[in-house]
């Protein structure tokens, strides 16, 4: 048996058609089109990459985006004062803050500041109220994604039991959310659950978001469940990426870059799953579409456009 692979790239591009569909009648409609700004702090360079393909994205879609980079030794205070001007600044519809910020900055304080209605990541308390309650605003968008892809390739949820490892405010906890909203039975795990296979084995979906190249073994997966991979771990060991990847293992991009992108899943999981996202090209592409959903129903919510 092979797990039927589920790619993020098709849903991504249905996603993109749909948005520029939209902001097309938004502009017809003689009203500017939704702006996202993304602010980065410091030289990080996937950091730089993720903010230019969010930015990149924005203009296939037609909205408009600004990337604002401020150097390293930013303070708390100063990157507190560009959310201020961005929140009253009526030409920007979305505000993201490219995570992590440097190690000095207070990035509890920076997220709560920007403005629940721009908040297109979905991370101020506002936002993740609404979640909670079963209402939101926004869905954070890498959550947001997973629960697109399941629905988009006709994959059940009410009643399935889904079993997330992680339990983050970004990935795992909102993920449980919008499972249990659409009927699921769901357990969260962490680093302190006890016999983390046996559990993983109950789920009929399972979703990996925990930071551990290669964590998830075939003796954690019941065959033919939905194996949901959200981690992406840079292995620049040969040794350790030739352990987990087995022949899925690319070896020119190896070479290339020094390190190859891992999950927190084994690719030979797919020998036991009935249906898994590969990484790279699995959950990536969903977060960056979400975004983009995320940036219209703001702009539509703010300006009352298109709606
Ligand atoms: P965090 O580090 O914030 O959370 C990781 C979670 O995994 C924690 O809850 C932690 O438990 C748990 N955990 C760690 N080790 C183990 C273990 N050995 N067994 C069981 N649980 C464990 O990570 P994020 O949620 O932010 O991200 C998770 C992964 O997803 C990362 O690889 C990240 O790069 C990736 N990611 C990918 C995105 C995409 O678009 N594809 C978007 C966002 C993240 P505890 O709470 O007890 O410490």
């Amino acid at each position: 048996m092979s797990a039927n692979l589920l790619l993020g790239k098709p849903i991504q591009d249905q996603l993109l058609e749909e948005v520029a569909a939209a902001t097309n009648e938004i502009i017809e409609a003689g009203e500017r089109p939704p702006h996202l700004t993304a602010v980065l702090v410091g030289d990080d360079p996937a950091s730089a990459i993720y903010v230019r393909t969010k930015t990149n994205k924005c203009s296939e879609v037609g909205f408009g985006s600004e990337g604002i980079i401020l150097p390293e030794a930013t303070t708390t205070e100063e990157i507190l004062e560009v959310v201020d001007r961005l929140n009253k600044d009526d030409n920007v519809d979305g505000i993201l803050v490219q995570l992590p910020l440097p190690s000095h900055c207070d990035t509890k304080t920076v997220l709560d500041a920007v403005d629940p209605a721009k908040d297109v990541d979905c991370f101020h308390p506002h936002n993740t109220g609404l979640l909670m309650q079963g209402r939101p605003r926004f869905a954070p968008a890498t959550p947001a994604g997973i629960i697109e892809l399941l629905e988009r390739e006709g994959l059940d949820i009410s009643g399935k039991h889904a079993v997330i490892i992680g339990r983050s405010d970004i990935v795992g906890k909102p993920m449980a959310m919008l499972l249990l909203h659409r009927h699921a039975t769901v357990t969260i795990c962490h680093s302190r659950t006890p016999d983390l296979p046996a559990v993983c084995r109950e789920a009929d979906i399972l979703v990996a978001a925990v930071g551990v190249p290669g964590l998830v073994s075939q003796d954690y997966v019941k065959p033919g469940a939905v194996v949901i991979d959200v981690g992406i771990n840079r292995v620049a060991d040969r040794d350790q990426a030739a352990e987990i990847m087995g022949v899925a293992a690319n070896w020119e991009r190896f070479d290339e870059r020094g390190y190859l992108v891992v999950g927190d899943v084994r690719p030979d999981v797919a020998e036991v799953a009935g249906a898994m996202t590969p990484v790279p090209g699995g959950v990536g592409p969903l977060t960056i579409g979400m975004l983009l959903v995320n940036t219209l129903a703001a702009a539509r919510t703010r300006r009352g456009v298109g709606a």
